[in-house]
């Protein structure tokens, strides 16, 4: 059992992480798969700025991961879950399973969504923190995703995970330039 996960805001690189990690395993024999949550409408599949891009299931629920018949699994989004389903992740863990997950790990106030806290109290052989530019300073130090409606950044009146529809853009920040309530 090995769990990895990858956290860091908006555009720094997680889903290319991922996607060099499960390409080559196609033209082996593992028995792998990808999962996303339903609750991501913006992508098809998990997709790299880079143009590179993954299958990967939608799924509402993690429920049977670990009866299914794959050595390797991959998460993306994972802070769209709630936090209850971390214990079907324990379990596929007791069960031998190799799990790559990658997700944001700030909400856009800042504060760590229950989900990745939860994740985190598992005990993950590596955790990969990946940083992005910043929107604003344009340094290579970004550490949260500020969430913008019309080009305001939003700082306080929504649920955590915020539906990324269209609605408002999402861009990383540094934690000098992250707009607080
Ligand atoms: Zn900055």
């Amino acid at each position: 059992m090995k769990l990895t996960i990858i956290l860091g805001p908006m555009k720094s690189g997680k889903s290319f992480d991922l996607i060099s990690f499960f390409s080559p395993l196609k033209y082996t024999a593992t028995k792998y798969v990808l999962y996303q949550p339903k609750r991501n409408v913006r992508d098809e599949g998990i997709e790299s700025r880079s143009g590179l891009t993954l299958e990967a299931k939608k799924i509402e629920t993690l429920e049977g991961i670990a009866d299914q018949d794959f050595s390797i699994i991959g998460i993306d989004e994972m802070h769209m879950f709630e936090p209850s389903e971390i214990s079907h992740i324990e379990k596929a863990l007791a069960k031998g399973k190799e799990i790559i997950i990658s997700g944001l790990d700030m909400d856009y106030k800042g504060e760590m969504f229950d989900t990745i806290k939860r994740l985190l109290e598992l005990g993950p052989t590596e955790v990969r923190y990946k940083r992005a530019v910043c929107n604003e300073c344009k340094q290579f130090s970004a550490t949260h995703t500020q969430v913008y409606d019309k080009g305001a950044p939003i700082t306080h009146g929504m649920p955590p995970v915020i539906p990324d529809d269209g609605t408002f853009s999402y861009e990383p920040v540094c934690r000098l330039c992250f707009a607080r309530e």
